[in-house]
């Protein structure tokens, strides 16, 4: 399938009545990269995706996919295809009849769209259940069969909307490594909208995150999150404390806080194990919430209980100062 394609949006706008939803936002997406769209519910994430699947107008600006202006072409003929939350099979259809529908509206003969719709099944490891209905899979098999659905008109670009919501976390871990391997192996360019930050870790190469209709914030995956530029990256992609320091706010990931016998004196509010650590959170006597992600062990040889009085200390290169 295609690579180097480049999608770009362009002052893209949404307004629905009053409501502004996407404020002339710019953005150009890297060819063949896996891409999050994130960001709080209502912060014009899906009326975004939408836009560039076509599948809501644009009020203003344009989606320019590799180099044409396409804000005004139909959806099937974009080069986009959309994955959509709820999957949308048709329940009359066998899976194989399902995979190949966009191709028989298309006018493919019969045995040329079953043989791209079986190419699309083994893509998915579905081949087994191709003569299966809907009804007669699993949520994660059925979201299997939309994914090679949305595949089979070979787009440059695939949009998924929040694509793993639906499913239990065990396969929602399982279906993420799914779509990661997918992309590589397509090489073309998944725009996935969540809102879950963790998804967007696992997954983005990049990111971009959203906040009130526009884009707060974007780039390379660890860029985002080991340097948040406001206070509104650094407490939505979490594992950063906000303080105060110097006569600014400053943010301190979490796991660069130690407990030490000498340094900021605070009191330990709560404690949660979570595994390879421990998450204690402190009011420090100023009244700001600092938590430290202790190492188990380490928390373990000294374990604390929220009353305790605890000495927090940090290595000031650790603080990265926010734009106010
Ligand atoms: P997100 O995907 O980030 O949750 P949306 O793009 O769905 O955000 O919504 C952005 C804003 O636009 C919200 O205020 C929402 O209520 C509004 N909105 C979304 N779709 C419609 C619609 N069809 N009609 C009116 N308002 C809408």
């Amino acid at each position: 399938m295609g690579a180097g394609y480049d999608l770009e949006l362009v002052n893209l706008t949404k307004k629905y009545g009053d409501t502004l939803a996407v404020d002339s936002i710019n953005y150009q997406f890297k060819a063949g990269s896996y891409v999050c769209l994130l960001g709080p519910s209502g912060c014009g994430k899906s009326s975004t995706l939408r836009m560039i699947a076509g599948h809501e107008s644009v009020t203003d600006g344009s989606v320019v996919l590799d180099g044409f202006d396409v804000s005004y072409l139909p959806p099937a003929k974009r080069g986009t295809a959309m994955m959509f939350q709820s999957y949308a099979l048709f329940p009359h259809l066998n899976v194989r009849d399902n995979v190949a529908f966009s191709l028989r509206m298309k006018g493919v003969d019969k045995q040329a769209r079953h043989a791209k719709a079986n190419e699309m099944l083994e893509l998915v490891d579905m081949t087994q259940y191709a003569d299966r209905f809907p009804a007669q899979l699993s949520g994660g098999q059925q979201q299997r069969v939309a994914l090679a659905r949305a595949l089979v008109t070979q787009p440059k670009v695939l949009l998924l909307d929040e694509p793993l919501s639906a499913l239990d976390p065990f396969l929602r871990i399982k279906m993420r490594t799914e779509l990661k391997r997918l992309q590589r192996e397509l090489g073309i360019t998944f725009i996935h909208v969540t809102h879950g930050q963790d998804e967007a870790l696992a997954l983005g190469d990049e990111l971009v995150v959203m906040n009130n209709s526009v884009i707060e914030q974007s780039g390379a995956a660890r860029d985002v999150w080991a340097a948040p530029k406001t206070e509104f990256v650094a407490k939505f992609m979490g594992g950063h404390n906000v303080i105060t320091f110097d006569g600014g706010k400053v943010a301190l990931r979490a796991d660069a806080v130690e407990l030490s016998d000498t340094g900021l004196p605070a009191t330990v509010t709560a404690v949660e194990y979570q595994g390879g650590h421990v998450a204690l959170t402190t009011a420090t006597t100023a009244g700001e919430e600092v938590l430290a992600l202790v190492p188990e062990a380490t928390f373990f040889q000294s374990p604390k209980n929220p009353g305790d009085a605890v000495k927090l200390a940090w290595d000031e290169g650790r603080l990265h100062r926010l734009q106010s």
